[in-house]
């Protein structure tokens, strides 16, 4: 199938239940406008180099999402223009965004990484680091920062039921901040493999790539 099929038909499956991030990692410019050509805007990469490079060459409507995870020192060559920062896993990185959001007068739309996962090579925080940076005054006194919600990764395994559990986690993880933070909406969960566990289980953006341009060529 064509990458213009594969997007509809992905689209058409999660009508109203998840938001799309189409992931262009490795993808080139024309593949890329294929999708667009459907109408699709969002799309996310995972390193800031190469988002920035397609950013720059591709039409200026297109919200790009930073879904990897991101060093510091990096973070001001998509301050400018990051859509949503799906990574965000320290507290010193959150502080980074806003400092460099600052320069441009933005705010910045972040999600706080948690660590779901079974392998410890996955990014992320644990519970006890989320609750300390929601609780700590140096938080709540970030202007140009706006935490929009959550993100996790599974275990890569063919055990659906470990994936489930580890989607089931960060869901009630995410229904315990929406209390405390107002603008806790969006809940990024479920990638080619695993999506449709990740909307039973309460994902509402999900971030797909191979299952819309085949796979990656590294
Ligand atoms: C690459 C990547 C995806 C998409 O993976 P597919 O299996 O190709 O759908 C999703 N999330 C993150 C963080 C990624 O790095």
């Amino acid at each position: 199938m064509s990458i213009k099929a594969n997007i509809l038909h992905i689209k058409n499956s999660l009508s109203d239940h998840a938001a799309l991030v189409a992931v262009t990692k490795t993808k080139s410019t024309v593949e890329i406008l294929e999708a667009y050509d459907t109408g699709h805007r969002v799309f996310g990469e995972n390193r800031i180099q190469e988002m920035t490079e397609k950013w720059k060459a591709l039409p200026k409507d297109i919200e790009w999402h930073m879904i990897g995870h991101v060093q510091r020192n990096k973070v001001k060559y998509m301050a400018e223009y990051v859509s949503l920062v799906h990574g965000v896993d320290s507290f010193r990185l959150l502080k980074e965004i806003d400092k460099q959001a600052k320069k441009y007068d933005r705010v910045i739309a972040c999600l706080f990484q948690m660590h779901i996962a079974e392998e410890d090579t996955k990014f992320g925080l644990d519970e006890e680091e989320l609750h300390e940076i929601l609780s700590s005054a140096e938080f709540k006194s970030l202007e140009n920062v706006n935490i929009k919600g959550l993100m996790g990764m599974a275990t890569f395994t063919n055990d659906e039921n470990q994936v489930r559990k580890e989607f089931r986690y960060l869901k009630t993880i995410f229904d315990n901040v929406k209390e405390r933070l107002t603008d806790c909406t969006i809940l990024s969960m479920g990638m080619s493999g695993d999506y449709k566990i990740a909307i039973e289980e309460g994902s509402n953006m999900v971030r797909i790539g191979s299952s819309i341009f085949g796979t990656r060529n590294y």
